[in-house]
């Protein structure tokens, strides 16, 4: 590292110093390694403390659900951890950690369903009941709707919705994927929404899994997105010219959509094991028109002809699918497969597998 902080007594990275700098002097006292002058006293600090003890110190109790960011994490989640550290010290008192109790209510700005606009709605997380429900007036008894913690993804969102303290919600509804975007002003806020989410969810976790160990829950809180990006896709028929799509691989899921902030998508792959008909590769298949980045992805129900804007965009996409493909079913992949899959063969007006 490049800089320290000679009060705290830690060595930190140029982008840990600009969050550092930004809780102030009486929290952080920032100095560059060797363009800045050093007095004995502050050096003799440094040798004193160090990352190690630091370390010891400020995360002494970080809950088990709380993620802890790194190098490549959303700005926001970075900079709530460094100030949950230092500013708040939050992992050296429990007490302020609201957001491990379990229940969470608040306003957080929603992004209109058919409209972009946002307007508060009420939101209430219980772990009691595996429920996070809004309501569009406050003295509304029955919400607008009821998201099942425990089949819900939380995202950071803020290059999609441009902003940097928004949250995408993804979860089934009714066989399908729905997707929600929320904003809260508060860093601070929104951050605590979101560990929240991931308390609930581990907690659901431990009671549903009591032999399975903490250190393995803690990966199936949340999943970030492992891409997403605009593909050109053809339609089921070989005539079928290509079309501009927003792709977005959620664990196995791979949705596509007209616009990135839609609330449904308007198709979803689910993405099976490699040895039960499931591949991707380089090339068009036989009779379709070969735009100069297309790659070939084939699913037990159908072959799907994508094109990505460049090839190295279209280098990611094969791998992160292949990454999926070669990992075989959790019972929950089988779970949402299944519930996927009914949608299919049960409504015969909604193909979930075919463009609508
Ligand atoms: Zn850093």
């Amino acid at each position: 590292p490049e800089w320290a902080s000679y009060n705290i007594g830690i060595f930190i990275c140029t982008r840990c110093s600009g969050v550092h700098r930004s809780m102030g002097v009486h929290i952080s006292k920032v100095k560059h390694l060797k363009l800045d002058r050093w007095e004995d006293s502050q050096v003799k600090r440094m040798k004193e403390v160090g990352n190690l003890n630091a370390k010891l110190k400020y995360e002494e109790r970080v809950p088990p659900c709380y993620r802890k960011p790194t190098e490549n994490d959303p700005q926001v989640l970075i900079e709530q951890w460094i100030r949950a550290k230092y500013q708040r010290e939050e992992f050296c008192h429990p007490e302020k950690q609201t957001y491990i109790n379990g229940y969470k209510d608040g306003y957080l700005k929603k992004r209109g369903k058919e409209d972009s606009s946002y307007h508060p709605r009420k939101f209430v997380l219980s772990e009691s009941d595996d429920t996070l429900k809004y309501f569009v007036k406050e003295k509304d008894k029955e919400p607008k709707a009821i998201l099942k913690v425990s089949e819900l993804n939380v995202v950071f969102a803020p290059e999609k919705v441009s902003i940097p303290t928004s949250l995408q919600f993804t979860f089934l509804k009714d066989g399908s994927t729905r997707h929600i975007y929320v904003y809260h002003d508060n860093p601070e806020e929104i951050t605590n929404w979101y560990m929240a989410i991931r308390c609930v969810k581990l907690h659901r976790l431990q009671v549903a899994y009591p032999s399975a160990s903490e250190a393995d829950l803690v990966n199936y809180l949340t999943e970030d997105f492992a891409k997403e990006g605009w593909l050109f896709k053809t339609g089921p028929r070989s005539t079928d010219g290509f079309k501009k799509r927003w792709f977005t691989l959620d664990n196995r899921k791979l949705m596509y959509h007209d616009d990135p902030l839609d609330a449904h998508p308007k198709g979803e792959i689910f993405l099976g094991y490699m040895s039960d008909g499931y591949s991707v590769r380089v090339g068009a298949k036989a009779g379709v028109k070969d735009l100069r980045f297309t790659f070939t992805l084939t699913t037990p129900e159908r072959v799907f002809n994508l094109s990505a804007m460049s090839e190295v965009e279209r280098d990611q996409w094969i791998t992160v699918i292949e990454r999926v493909m070669e990992r075989p079913l959790t019972p929950q992949d089988s779970v949402i497969s299944a519930r996927l899959v009914r949608k299919r063969t049960n409504t015969k007006s909604i193909n979930i597998f075919s463009a609508r």
